[in-house]
């Protein structure tokens, strides 16, 4: 979206990631609320809870919001990091980006949704379009689902289309 400036202020660009079940720290939030100068145990639940934190399907996304957010991430174990490690890793990225660091990722997430809205929005080509008049004549419109298919579903479309075109060559 080049050129483009939400009125937003820039963390506030930077969202937590959508996950549909509990992430680990959700589930066991003792485990991540630790702080480095803590006794023993705590250092062995950071520990933990920085290899729960590697299995994490949002973990990117996760400390992109951490490291926008100091205030709300300002203690505990969040993506693998803890506090220190979060300002450490603040201040290089001041260094490589700049001051206003915050914006500079906050822009680069706005082009990346910008950019899958756009790849899912984008017309079929003239080729992906003549396979869809293909089918809907051969077979019929399909049913409308508002969900994304599972990997059946498109093998059974594969194989209803395949059939149509064999059964059309035939007659
Ligand atoms: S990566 Fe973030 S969301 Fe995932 S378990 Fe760790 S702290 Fe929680």
């Amino acid at each position: 979206m080049p050129g483009f400036r939400s009125a937003l202020p820039a963390s506030d660009r930077i969202v937590f990631p959508f996950t549909a079940s509990p992430t680990a720290c959700q589930r066991r939030p003792g485990l991540f609320s630790h702080e480095e100068t803590s006794t023993p145990a705590a250092q062995a639940d950071i520990e933990h809870a920085k290899q729960l934190c590697a299995g994490c399907p949002i973990a990117a996304g996760c400390l992109k919001w951490a490291l926008s957010h100091p205030s709300e991430a300002r203690l505990g174990v969040w993506a693998g990091t803890t506090a220190r490690q979060r300002t450490q890793l603040r201040r290089r990225l001041a260094d490589r980006l700049g001051a206003d660091w915050v914006a500079v990722v906050a822009d680069r997430e706005d082009r990346r949704r910008a950019q899958r809205l756009a790849a899912r929005y984008a017309p079929l080509t003239v080729h992906q379009t003549r396979i869809v008049r293909l089918d809907r004549d051969l077979n019929g419109p399909l049913p409308r689902r508002p969900r994304r298919l599972t990997s059946d579903e498109q093998q059974r479309n594969v194989h209803r289309l395949l059939t149509g075109v064999q059964a059309r060559k035939a007659g």
